[in-house]
């Protein structure tokens, strides 16, 4: 049944909210640990056998897509449907059932830019989680300016022939596909780049992890050589990949920014301030003790509540049909720099206990702070620089020439 009028919204919500009841497991409404988030694929081991049937529901119902059209396995909710689909989430505080760069990123282009046969082969296994995708834009000489990217591919007849390497694959080493940008005219710039897609056990690639100072980490660098790819994997046009990247690049801005930092649903805020009471302690009235934090606290709860509504207003005008893709740049700079604030003020509530990485020394709660404090600093460089979205903010929105 289509729920088109907002009084149908109503009846949805009582049928979200039963259905929730019956299919989500406890378990599963329990805030998780880093090394219990799901991420699908042929690797996945799920270290908590009621995260996989917790998948499987939400997928059956097109639910971890919901706004995906249900002809590829997606929901086909409307905009109000998901936005109650997840107040009710929220509500029981239910787990997110699959991370993906699939549903943030990937997927949204293909249906953008993918033919029918390419969106029934590979949609239906992003909302599954059957398959796990990688990233494969940076190169060692080409990240800010990533149309400078020299990884060849030439064209063999039948095939095409993948040659050069990435860098900063995040997690290339766990997933099964890549989606890929290649040179296929090293003559022109932005005009010789395509997109294509390959499995990541075809011959000729190899990942190396890349070990960093605090242990390992799901950076890769991505070797290819003399990788065939069928001709069928190619997205688009021949040299028309530009177009696709780019806004990939606004889908995983968006994405990373309205729900990688987990920021604007505007709990971090709230959660900032309680947690500060607990460490920091509080007066007669209730207040925080510290005063000067008090005051930063609550100069970044009134930036938390303006970046809530730019997104908001970003999504009315979406709705409404307007033209929105340069705000993704807005909201990811703004995002970045609230998700960072946010934890060096939880870092200065932590005190002492901030120190703890690992061992039993520590709360399990602070070391997880820690870690997300440490985590956030890469927030200002993934999916293009905070410098590269003001950028785009000055030239694209603004209007500004650039600087000679
Ligand atoms: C957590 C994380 C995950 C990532 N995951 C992936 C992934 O899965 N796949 C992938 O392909 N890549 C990934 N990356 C790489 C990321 O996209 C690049 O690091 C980013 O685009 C910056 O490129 P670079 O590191 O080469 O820095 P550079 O481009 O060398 O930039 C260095 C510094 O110079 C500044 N700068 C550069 N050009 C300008 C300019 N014109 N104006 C002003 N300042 C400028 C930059 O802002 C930056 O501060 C990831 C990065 C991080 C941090």
């Amino acid at each position: 049944m289509p729920y088109d009028a907002p009084s149908d919204l109503d009846t949805f919500r009582e049928e979200v909210r039963d259905w929730l009841e019956e299919n989500c497991p406890p378990s599963m409404r329990t805030p998780q640990t880093e090394d219990e988030v799901v991420w699908g694929g042929r690797r996945e081991k799920f270290k908590n056998p009621e995260s996989k049937v917790w998948l499987e529901r939400m997928a059956e119902r097109g639910w971890t897509a919901p706004h995906w059209p249900k002809e590829y396995g997606g929901g086909g909710l409307n905009r109000d449907q998901v936005k109650v689909l997840n107040q009710e989430l929220s509500r029981i505080n239910a787990r997110i059932p699959l991370h993906s760069f699939g549903l943030w990123m990937f997927g949204p282009a293909l249906l953008e830019f993918g033919n029918e046969e390419q969106k029934k082969r590979f949609i239906p296994d992003i909302i599954h989680g059957r398959t796990r995708w990688c990233q494969g834009y940076s190169e060692p000489g080409a990240g800010s300016d990533l149309a400078g990217l020299q990884t060849k591919c030439e064209d063999k007849g039948d095939h095409y022939l993948i040659n050069g390497q990435k860098v900063w694959t995040s997690y290339a080493d766990q997933a099964d596909w890549i989606f890929c940008l290649v040179r296929t005219d090293p003559t022109v710039k932005h005009e010789g780049i395509s997109f294509i897609l390959f499995d990541m056990e075809s011959e000729g690639v190899e990942t190396r992890p890349i070990k960093l100072i605090s242990g390992s980490s799901p950076f890769c660098e991505t070797f290819f050589s003399d990788v065939k790819v069928p001709k069928d994997q190619l997205v688009g046009e021949v040299n028309g990949g530009w177009k696709i990247a780019k806004r990939l690049l606004q889908f995983e801005r968006s994405s990373i920014s309205a729900s990688g930092f987990g920021a604007a649903r505007g709990s971090g805020a709230l959660e900032l301030e309680d947690y500060a009471k607990i460490h920091v302690g509080t007066d007669s009235d209730g207040k925080l003790l510290d005063g000067d934090l008090r005051g930063r606290i609550a100069d970044h709860q009134m930036y938390a509540k303006a970046f809530g509504l730019t997104v908001r207003r970003s999504q009315e005008q979406a709705k409404a049909g307007q033209e929105v893709g340069h705000t993704a740049s807005i909201i990811k700079y703004a995002a970045a720099k609230m998700n960072q604030d946010k934890y060096e003020l939880m870092i200065e509530a932590l005190g002492t206990e901030g120190l703890g990485w690992e061992g039993e020394g520590f709360d399990k709660g602070a070391k997880m702070i820690t870690r997300a404090w440490l985590r956030s600093k890469g927030n200002s460089i993934e999916g293009g620089t905070s410098e590269i979205n003001l950028n785009v903010v000055a030239k694209r929105v603004l209007g500004l020439r650039e600087h000679q």
